[in-house]
Order: structure tokens, then C-alpha cells, then sequence
């Protein structure tokens, strides 16, 4: 069934009310990003009418687009202003980095499944991501030429913090990561001060695998 834009509006409006204020997310940057972006085209038309629940959902090449609320509170973590330069691993659908997009000053984006890759492309081009650079590679070995960056964001979770991201952090730049196993993770906060790195938990997490050379070998 075919929905009206109005429908999707007020879907998202509520998401942004029941699953991400309610929750706690207070950032205004964050919730002004979360009612921006059109979440139910960043998914494929089978599941548009579930865009705006509660719940993660399949975006092709086994993969999934994460749960609105996580991704809210993932970007809040990162603490983003208008200047700042940004890093994400795992593009997937594009959503994530649209919701980056709308805060940050400009976003680097990474992902391995070449599909995934030209899919969320032309979305950015469709919905005018100027600022949104996107590239297909193994995103664990970070985007050296364009470092050092503000904030790092990985969407797939890494069996341990890579060291050659911390190493492509600004100072005063923070970073946020799923780490763990292959079923379940926590999410970690890495913030690279003069003194060094300082590391707090945020809570459990489920992310698919973060594969390559510093993630999972397969
Ligand atoms: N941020 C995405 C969620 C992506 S799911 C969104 O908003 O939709 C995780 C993504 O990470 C998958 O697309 C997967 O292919 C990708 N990925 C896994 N390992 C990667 C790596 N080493 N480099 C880049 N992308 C990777």
C-alpha cells in the first residue's frame, strides 16, 4: 500500500516522541535530525510501512538498518556541532549518515557490500547530501588522507576498539563503537584527550559483524 507523505510524517513524528524523547535523547540536534530525515526511503518499499517502529530492519546483503533509537543515541554520544568533520564505517541503507549530515558539517562514509554502497549513493544524490562523501573500502583501516576527524561512528560491531581509528581522532575528538562478540556488544565512548583515551560503557547493543582487516576476518 501506498502511503502519503503525510502518513510518513506523522509516523516519524512519533517515533521521534514515543522512541527517542521518551527514552532520554535531549541533544536538539539530535531530535531535529531524527524528524529531518525521511527514514521510510532509506529502506526498501516492502518495508517502508515499518520505517518509523520500534526495531531494526533488513536492508539486503544480510545486513540491517539500526533501530531509530539507537541511532539517535549513538549520534547524541558523539556530541556533533555544525564544524565538525565525520567519520561512519558501515554506510548500509544511508540512513545513519543522512542523520549525521543534518547536524554535522561534513560526513565520510565507508562501506565494503559494493550494492550497499551505490544504493545509498544514490539516495544521497536524490535527497541533495552535498556533504556527504561516500566510498567503497574496508572502512577498518579509517580514511587516512581525510583524518584527523572529529567524530568516528562504526555501525558494525568490531570484536575490539582499532587502534588505527583512535589514531585518526582529533583531539578532542570522541568516537563511538559497538565492541564485542558476534551476537551481542556493548557500545563503547572513546573521547582522545592530550592526556590520552578515555573510554566509557554505554550499554548492550546487537550489531552485524564489522568485517575486515581490523574487524572480524570473515
Ligand atoms: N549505518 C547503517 C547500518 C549499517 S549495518 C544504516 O544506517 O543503515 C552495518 C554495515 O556495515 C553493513 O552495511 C556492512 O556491510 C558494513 N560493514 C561491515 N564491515 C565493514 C567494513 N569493514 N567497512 C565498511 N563497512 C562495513
Amino acid at each position: 500500500m501506498m502511503r502519503s507523505v503525510y502518513t510518513h510524517d506523522r509516523l516519524r513524528e512519533e517515533m521521534v516522541k514515543n522512541q527517542i524523547e521518551a527514552r532520554g535523547i535531549t541533544d536538539p540536534n539530535v531530535l531535529s535530525a531524527m524528524r529531518a530525515v525521511p527514514r521510510h526511503l532509506f529502506v526498501s518499499e516492502a518495508f517502508a510501512d515499518q520505517a518509523y517502529d520500534d526495531h531494526p530492519l533488513p536492508i539486503g546483503e544480510q545486513q540491517t538498518i539500526s533501530q531509530p533509537y539507537i541511532v539517535a543515541e549513538m549520534t547524541q554520544a558523539l556530541a556533533l556541532t555544525a564544524e565538525d568533520r565525520v567519520l561512519e564505517l558501515g554506510s548500509g541503507s544511508g540512513y545513519q549518515a543522512a542523520v549525521l549530515a543534518q547536524i554535522a558539517y561534513r560526513v565520510y562514509t565507508v562501506e565494503r557490500i559494493h550494492a550497499l554502497y551505490s544504493k545509498s549513493r544514490k539516495i544521497f544524490d536524490r535527497l541533495q547530501y552535498h556533504n556527504i562523501v561516500s566510498r567503497y573500502a574496508d572502512g577498518t583501516l579509517g580514511w587516512e588522507e581525510e583524518s584527523p576527524f572529529d567524530a568516528i561512528i562504526v555501525t558494525a560491531g568490531a570484536p575490539e576498539v582499532p587502534l588505527v581509528l583512535v589514531n585518526q581522532l582529533a583531539v578532542g575528538g570522541r568516537m563511538v563503537l559497538p565492541v564485542g562478540n558476534q551476537t551481542t556488544q556493548e557500545l563503547i565512548r572513546i573521547v582522545r584527550t592530550e592526556q590520552g583515551v578515555h573510554q566509557t560503557r554505554l550499554g548492550g547493543c546487537r550489531f552485524v559483524k564489522l568485517v575486515g582487516e581490523h574487524g572480524w576476518k570473515k
